[in-house]
Parts: C-alpha cells; sequence; structure tokens
C-alpha cells in the first residue's frame, strides 16, 4: 500500500500539537488543582456596621470580617488624618491548614474608636481596613481587600438657640419650642422633667429650625428641668435650658356609682375580649378599670411614638356637634360599689353625649393611624395630626375609617355607642401630645391656638 505523501504530512504535524494540547492540559489541570486547593481568587469581605461617617468623643465600630474559601489571614483597621496614622487594630490569625479554612471563615467584632485621645483634630479623615486571606494567590500573599470609608470626626456639642418658649403651661395643658441649630442633628427635642418630646424640622421658618410640642401630663406639680436636647451627626449632646411659668392644675373630684345593672350588661363584653378575666364581676370589673386600662394606654403611647413630621392641622379642633359635656378632663373619679370606694381613676379625656349613634366627626384634618377595639375605650380611632399631636375618638358603635387613610376636618370617622367602658351612648374624646393627655379644651379654643401654637409653628 502506497502512503499518500500528503497523510504522512498531516500526520507528522499533528504529533506535535498533540503533545503540547497535553501538556497544556496537564498544566490546565496542575493549575485547577492549585485553585481549587490553595489558589482562590475570592477576595475577603469587609462589612461595617450603621453609619460611621461621623465620630465624636467615642464611637463603637462594629464590622464582620468574612472569608468563605481559604479564611481570614490578617486584620488591619486604621485611622487616617493627613500624615497621621493610628492603628485600631491589627490581627494575625496562624495557619491552621492548607486547604480551605485555613483561617476562619467569620470575625465579628465591635472596638470603641477615641480620635481625641488617639491624637486627632476635627476635620475630615478616613478608616480603612484591610483584610488578606489564607490563598496562595498574589505570590502567596492572599487575595486582600482594602475598605475605605470617608469620615469627619466632630467633637463640639451642636450650638443651640431657643427662640420660642412658652410663658406660661398648664398641667395638662401644651405649648410649642422652637429652636435653632448650627448644624446637622441627630436625635433632638425637649426634655420636660423625665418627658421627652421629639423635635421636627420647620423649613418654613428658615434651615436649622426645629419645632417641639410639648403637651404636660395633668398632674406636674413642678418643673424641675425644661432644655431643649439636640446630638449630632457624631453623638455630641447639646442642651439649651429654657423656663415656663407652670399653672398647677385644680384637682376636681368625681363620684360613679358601679350598679350591678351595669356590671351584668358590661362585663360579658370585656370577658369575651380577655378571657383570662376571673373573680366576681366586681373583682373583673377592678382588673379591667386597672390592668387593662393600663394595656390600653401603653398601646395607645405607642401608636403615638411616630408622627408625621410637617403639621395637618389647621384652625381649631372641633367639638361634638350638638353635644353636652358629661365628664371632664382630669376628673379624679371615685368608683363606688354600694356604697363604698373600690377603686380610683383619673379620667384623661371629655365625655361628650348627643343623640345615640350621632356621627363622630375628625376634630381636624389628620392620618388614621388607629381603628379598632381597645379595651375600657371600646371601639377606638386614633388620629395623627402631625408634629406630635393626636386625638383618640372612643366608645364607637361603628368605626368607618381605616388606617392609613387621610380625613379631613369633620369628616365622619364613626358613629358614637356604648363599647368598653361606657355606660350610656356618648363620645369620649382626647387629644394628646407625644403620648401624654392634655386638655382638649386649649384645642376648641382658636384664640388660643392662633397665639400659641399657630403664630409658631
Ligand atoms: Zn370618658
Amino acid at each position: 500500500m502506497k502512503l499518500d505523501p500528503f497523510d504522512k504530512v498531516v500526520k507528522k504535524r499533528s504529533a506535535i500539537p498533540s503533545l503540547i494540547l497535553g501538556a497544556a492540559g496537564l498544566l490546565g489541570l496542575i493549575v485547577a488543582i492549585f485553585f481549587w486547593l490553595v489558589g482562590e481568587m475570592e477576595k475577603p469581605q469587609v462589612v461595617i456596621a450603621g453609619d460611621i461617617s461621623h465620630i465624636g468623643l467615642t464611637k463603637q465600630l462594629s464590622f464582620v470580617v468574612s472569608d468563605a474559601k481559604s479564611g481570614v489571614r490578617s486584620i488591619e483597621i486604621a485611622m487616617v488624618q493627613e500624615n497621621k496614622k493610628a492603628l485600631l487594630l491589627e490581627r494575625i490569625y496562624p495557619r491552621s491548614g492548607y486547604f480551605s479554612g485555613a483561617g476562619p471563615h467569620t470575625i465579628e467584632e465591635t472596638i470603641e474608636v477615641t480620635p481625641k485621645v488617639l491624637g486627632f483634630k476635627d476635620g475630615a479623615g478616613q478608616l480603612v481596613v484591610t483584610v488578606s486571606d489564607f490563598s496562595w494567590w498574589n505570590w502567596l500573599r492572599g487575595n486582600v481587600t482594602v475598605h475605605a470609608s470617608a469620615l469627619v470626626v466632630d467633637t463640639k456639642p451642636p450650638a443651640i438657640s431657643v427662640t420660642d418658649s412658652p410663658q406660661y403651661i398648664k398641667g395638662g395643658g401644651a405649648g410649642v419650642v422652637i429652636y435653632r441649630v448650627n448644624e446637622p442633628v441627630g436625635k433632638h427635642g425637649v426634655v420636660v422633667n423625665d418627658v421627652f418630646y421629639p423635635g421636627f424640622p420647620l423649613p418654613k421658618r428658615g434651615e436649622g429650625v426645629y419645632g417641639a410640642c410639648m403637651g404636660l401630663p395633668h398632674d406636674i406639680a413642678k418643673i424641675e428641668q425644661a432644655f431643649v436636647s439636640v446630638a449630632d451627626l457624631a453623638g455630641n449632646e447639646g442642651k439649651a435650658p429654657f423656663s415656663m411659668n407652670l399653672h398647677v392644675r385644680k384637682v376636681v373630684s368625681d363620684k360613679l356609682t358601679i350598679s350591678d345593672g351595669f356590671l351584668s350588661a358590661k362585663m360579658p363584653e370585656f370577658a369575651g375580649h380577655y378571657p383570662e378575666l376571673s373573680g366576681t364581676l366586681v373583682e373583673q370589673y377592678i382588673t379591667v378599670n386597672n390592668d387593662v386600662r393600663q394595656a390600653n394606654y401603653k398601646k395607645i403611647q405607642e401608636v403615638c411614638t411616630k408622627f408625621q413630621p410637617e403639621r395637618l392641622w389647621d384652625g381649631r379642633f372641633s367639638r361634638m356637634a350638638a353635644s353636652s359635656p358629661r365628664a371632664g378632663f382630669a376628673d379624679h373619679r371615685t368608683y363606688l360599689y354600694n356604697g363604698e370606694s373600690i377603686d380610683q381613676q383619673v379620667h384623661l379625656g371629655v365625655d361628650l353625649a348627643s343623640l345615640q349613634h350621632a356621627k363622630v366627626e375628625a376634630a381636624n384634618r389628620g392620618l388614621v393611624v388607629f381603628a379598632e377595639y381597645l379595651g375600657i375605650y371600646g371601639n377606638t380611632v386614633i388620629l395623627d395630626h402631625g408634629q406630635g399631636i393626636f386625638s383618640l375618638y372612643s366608645h364607637l358603635s361603628q368605626i368607618d375609617v381605616s388606617v392609613g387613610s387621610m380625613v379631613e376636618k369633620d369628616s365622619v370617622v364613626g358613629l358614637s355607642g356604648t363599647t368598653g367602658m361606657a355606660g350610656g351612648d356618648h363620645l369620649h374624646f382626647s387629644i394628646l401630645v407625644n403620648g401624654i393627655f392634655v386638655d382638649p379644651v386649649e384645642w376648641w379654643d382658636e384664640e388660643w391656638l392662633k397665639l400659641h401654637m399657630l403664630s409658631v409653628l
């Protein structure tokens, strides 16, 4: 058989490439094994918790460093400002093997940063986190991640000037404090005794101008301290005291007789909502009037902790149409059963009676933030009027609004009724300032609102 010369040439040519291919294949396999076993190319991860853009006198710095494959070999955290560098943390981990997991996969830690102690001054700087892993990649140096974050060292408290504050305020009364701050703010507001009233921006009055609405508890006897408190973005806190004359509220007492008829008509409603109630009807009544009342108030405070920062209301708050007052704000009630005192509570709203199932209208424009059954309050609607002001409507026989909807002033939110701790059909109406019940009388008074609220807000 005669060989075709062309065929030969082809054969000669194919011998060398296949050798090369073989060698390349082997090299490829070695490289693959190298990368798989010891030369992974995945960089370590650095995650810093929270905002570290502003650092005050001290700052807790929490971080998570991770490397899923070969593991973490070293961590260095440094703070840098101009030519100055200070090491905050330096860690080198011993090699615990030659393959995956030669070092820890995850390190979670919190360190304290104290710029002043380290000799840094107020101004711009950087936080640099450098992490390497145990990979043989990068000429055995491993994969390296450098995570740099810009920051500002700020150790000075903000400067605050109080521009408006009430001269007089009543127990159960309200007022506004206006203040100006020279730098961006974190948490801010007004403190009276041990109550914090959160502030809100007033952009119409200028940049850096804020307000806070106060509502004093009805039984406040003395103003021990009153000041504006502002934390800046670095956490430095500034305080600016102000003074107010307090009109202590006179105690008004009231007696309420609890009859067997009332108990047998009312207690099954509570037993349905609170199956844990036990004992005689009077005992159940006392539990509801105390424990359930407390739990309900806690819920109301919770609802009132968050508010719309802008003012949704305007003008006077309306009072239920064609209604007569049945009980006043902050009446100290003694509950009598068979002529004997069984309980005492303070009535933190105004009772207004009209016709049965009368229309209950929104006292002012607001956002519905609560619309359901609430123990002694029965079916209840709470409106957020913005800037810490809320109104509450309870004992409703019907609720006509739902949470999240905006209601206009005088639009119907429900119908009056006897749900909750109510003997006869009436509306229990309350105004709250940051979760503290205040006297609605001020809020029904157009002149008072103009003078003390609207002129400054
Ligand atoms: Zn009431």
